[in-house]
């Protein structure tokens, strides 16, 4: 049978581009080697955050005489911490079989491969190959763990995020090497089920992608939570021939040692291009990614590539927006582009860090002429009565135009605010603008309003 569309990889951007697709009337199958959801369903969003959510409720639990209430000190069961995760995860996957389902969605299980133009052949697991055509192919493979050349990932000693995903148990010390929002998330993770964890970060600040403030907020929360932090820190050599493991790491005092029972490996992620024909049928890559024009096709006509296989942030919204823009161009409808200046990021951590647009030292580097509003939330009601009190909400606006430009949060539940931000970002609204709307009394995001006040030392509860 030939389809308008095979889709090869069922994640954020696969199963994305599949509905949107099937909505418009084109026949379409989707080839997927694992569960369908891909790795955010399955191994990163999604279980992550059913994790960090088990992590809060413990957090809750322990403070228990501080809301009013006693209870017996909790103890961890990480079978069943995992247990809710994996179920979570399961329960998302098959969400995605039953909108394939109700769309009309074709799914064929197996490992693809585009063997020319317009042809995919699909592996089975039993072994058996079948060959597939379709008007356009859509590349929506995703990617997988990085590894440090001196400290392979074994599964065992040394985890990527998969191992950490699924401990049969808790170590009693873990080093993280690599401070981006999978290092940190999950390091927060196991500093709240009672592990020593070590955050080792390369550059002088963790989450470097974030704003400085946003760094060093985190730091000192995480540091006030126990976790151990070092930056400007490089990891030279893990050795496991022990029982457990011995990293050697490069500091600005000289070398340390570091003796832990397991490392995390979260240095960042691979695109998932190799073995899919691509080389073969010159396909152009740069650094392992597919280079694709506005319309995600690629060099060669009639193969697209969206997600984590190409060279914009590696985040599952970012995936699926490219998803539909993908196929809406393959339907020869005129989408609007994806707006890559405010894109949301969020780091689900407690306190929880959630941005867009520009950081301030961009701003610095880049000339632009800016003015910056804070709000602390130990000035906001809510804060304090959830007693979550660290964090701040941080505007940048452009001088001359007033214009928001860059939005940066740290604290309770700031990444269900982003998204407000991104819109009045990407249409231009300035931070008179916003600050004049009603936010709702107690909230976190009255913090928006006085920050965007702060822009012009307006403040009125600072
Ligand atoms: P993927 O989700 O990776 O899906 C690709 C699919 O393609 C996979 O299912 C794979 O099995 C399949 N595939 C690959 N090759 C083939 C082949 N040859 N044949 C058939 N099938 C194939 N992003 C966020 O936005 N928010 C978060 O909170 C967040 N948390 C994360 C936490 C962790 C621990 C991790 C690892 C990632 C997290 N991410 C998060 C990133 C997010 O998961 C990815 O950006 C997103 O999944 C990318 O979507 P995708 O569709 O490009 O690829």
């Amino acid at each position: 049978m030939k389809y308008d569309i095979i889709i090869i990889g069922a994640g954020p951007g696969g199963y994305v581009a599949a509905i949107r697709a099937a909505q418009l009337g084109l026949s379409v199958a989707v080839v997927e080697r694992e569960a369908l959801g891909g790795v955010c369903l399955n191994w990163g969003c999604i279980p992550t955050k059913a994790l960090l959510k088990s992590a809060q409720a413990l957090h809750y639990a322990q403070r228990g005489v501080e809301f009013g209430f006693s209870c017996s000190a909790p103890e961890v069961d990480i079978a069943k911490v995992v247990e809710r995760s994996r179920g979570v995860a399961s329960q998302m996957s098959k969400g995605i079989e039953y909108l394939f389902k109700k769309n009309g969605v074709t799914v064929i299980p197996g490992t693809a491969r585009v063997s020319a133009p317009g042809c995919v052949s699909v592996t089975a697991t039993d072994g058996s190959c079948a060959k597939y055509e379709a008007g356009s192919i859509i590349l929506a493979t995703g990617s997988r763990a990085a590894s440090l050349p001196f400290a392979p990932v074994d599964g065992v000693k040394i985890w990527s995020y998969r191992e950490a995903l699924v401990p049969s148990s808790l170590p009693s010390t873990l080093a993280v090497i690599g401070s981006g929002a999978i290092g940190t998330e999950l390091a927060f993770f196991y500093q709240s089920m009672g592990v020593q964890v070590t955050l080792i970060e390369y550059l002088d600040r963790i989450v470097p992608l974030e704003d400085d403030d946003v760094s060093a907020q985190l730091s000192r929360s995480l540091r006030k939570a126990g976790m151990k932090i070092m930056t400007s820190a490089a990891v030279r050599s893990v050795d496991t021939s022990g029982e457990g493991c011995v990293l050697t790491v490069a500091t600005k005092k000289g070398e340390e040692t570091l003796t832990v029972d397991r490392v995390l490996s979260a240095t960042g992620v691979r695109p998932n291009t190799e073995g899919l024909g691509l080389e073969e049928l010159g396909v152009e890559m740069v650094k392992g990614k597919v280079v694709v024009d506005g319309s995600y096709k690629s060099s060669v006509d009639g193969i697209y590539a969206i997600g984590d296989i190409i060279a914009t942030p590696a985040l599952a919204h970012v995936a699926s927006a490219e998803a539909v823009r993908c196929v809406e161009s393959i339907a020869a409808l005129t989408p609007e582009p994806v707006r890559y200046d405010f894109v949301p990021s969020c780091i689900y951590t407690s306190p929880e860090a959630a941005s867009c647009g520009i950081t301030e030292r961009a701003a610095k580097e880049k000339g632009i002429d800016y003015k910056v509003g804070k709000f602390p939330f130990t000035a906001s009601g809510r804060a304090t009565a959830a007693g979550s009190r660290d964090g701040f909400v941080k505007i940048l606006s452009d001088a001359a135009s007033g214009k928001v430009i860059g939005v940066h949060m740290v604290g309770d539940n700031v990444s269900e605010m982003i998204g407000g931000m991104v819109v009045a970002c990407s249409k231009g609204l300035t931070a008179k603008e916003l600050s004049s709307q009603i936010f709702p009394h107690p909230t976190m995001s009255e913090a928006i309003a006085e920050a965007c006040l702060a822009t012009s030392n307006e403040a009125l509860h600072i």
